[in-house]
């Protein structure tokens, strides 16, 4: 372990060089679906950023990866305005970074400790628009605030319901997914056809869902797991839990595995159930995803620029994982 002295403006080049790396990392991954690093170098980079913009307020910027969501939309597709913007998640590494997220709820928000606890799928966020229970829209996260018009390719996809069980007006939010075997056959084509391969699921279901031709889509075998729900004020549950319940009546597919935690060691538990479980499921995972259950105060504690309040990821450790440990001495 190194000590480290900085003072502000090395820290503030530093992080230009950082944010520089991050941007065009970001672009290849989101924009092309071509990542050049692996998710854990991403992840430490960004890690770096953050500590530095944590200790050296003054050099945080707009345009930094810390205050934004994702990247820009591919020409080709039309842009959809989301009226509620579709957030990220903040992450943790570490179970006592996790237990620390849950104690500064539960003491500072009073908020009850019961946690909804869901696997963080490894794929892409989207937006399904329903009006008078028929889908009318659906669309990428992009930016946050302005995604891609996808609906026709989402159309193509067996686990969205066209029409829902009644003719409500509502907008669902939820992750579409490439399953294991899916990828496996398509990075085979691929080779045989002579084209790159995907670097894995989350990209190959982003380039699929971002076809122009929505037969092409049709090939891919996506899936999808819905989770949450946007411009909708009559849910008759007051619960995350019971939110996923409804979401299953009205006709989505939601993941069967998520599960109320009461307690630390269940959501400890829970983890450790599905880091063991991880390679034997048909879908990619890279983390569980924790929710306040009780959805009155996902309005209280609302969000950042970023992410919500209520929520957070945490991420299992690479497969081959690579950690440099620092020791900063910050001296601001
Ligand atoms: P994220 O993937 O870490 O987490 C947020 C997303 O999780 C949500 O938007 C949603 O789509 C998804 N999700 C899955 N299951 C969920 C559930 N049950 N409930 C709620 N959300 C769920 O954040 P991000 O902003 O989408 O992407 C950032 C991550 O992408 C980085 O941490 C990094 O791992 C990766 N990335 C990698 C590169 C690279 O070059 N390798 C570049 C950019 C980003």
């Amino acid at each position: 372990m190194t000590a480290e002295k900085i003072d502000e403006n090395s820290a503030r080049s530093q992080a230009a060089e950082l944010r520089a790396k991050l941007n065009k990392w970001a672009d290849e991954y989101y924009t092309y679906d071509a990542p050049s690093v692996e998710d854990a170098e991403y992840d430490s980079t960004y890690q770096r950023l953050v500590e530095l913009e944590t200790a050296f307020p003054n050099i945080v910027e707009p345009d930094s990866p810390t205050q934004k969501v994702g990247d820009h939309t591919l020409p080709g597709f039309s842009k959809v305005t989301h009226d509620i913007p579709m957030l990220s998640l903040g992450d943790v590494f570490s179970e006592s970074e996790l237990a620390e997220f849950v104690a500064r709820l539960t003491d500072n928000e009073a908020v009850g400790f019961e946690y909804n606890c869901e696997l963080k799928i490894d794929g892409l966020a989207i937006s399904l628009r329903y009006e008078q229970g028929k889908l009318v829209q659906g669309s990428t996260r992009g930016n946050g605030q302005i995604g891609e018009d996808i609906t026709e390719n989402l159309k193509t996809i067996k686990s969205i319901p066209q029409t829902l069980t009644r003719p409500i007006d509502i907008e669902v939010r939820g992750e579409c997914y490439m399953p294991k075997e899916s990828f496996v056959n398509l990075n085979e084509q691929r080779q045989r056809d002579g084209k790159p391969p995907f670097a894995n699921p989350r990209n190959a279901a982003a380039g699929s869902l971002r076809q122009l031709d929505s037969k092409e889509t049709a090939k891919r075998k996506l899936s999808t797991f819905m989770y949450n729900v946007a411009n909708y004020d009559d849910l008759e549950t007051n619960t995350q839990s019971g939110l996923l319940a409804e979401l299953s009546d009205l006709g989505f597919t939601t993941n069967p595995d998520s599960r109320v935690a009461t307690s630390m060691d269940e959501i400890d538990d829970y983890i450790k159930e599905f880091n063991e479980k991880r390679d034997s499921l048909a879908y990619g995972i890279d983390g569980i995803v924790i929710k306040v259950n009780d959805l009155t105060m996902h309005a209280k504690l609302g969000a950042t620029v970023k992410v919500p309040r209520w929520a957070i990821a945490y991420k299992f450790p690479p497969e081959e994982a690579q950690t440099v440990v620092r020791d900063i001495e910050w001296t601001v």
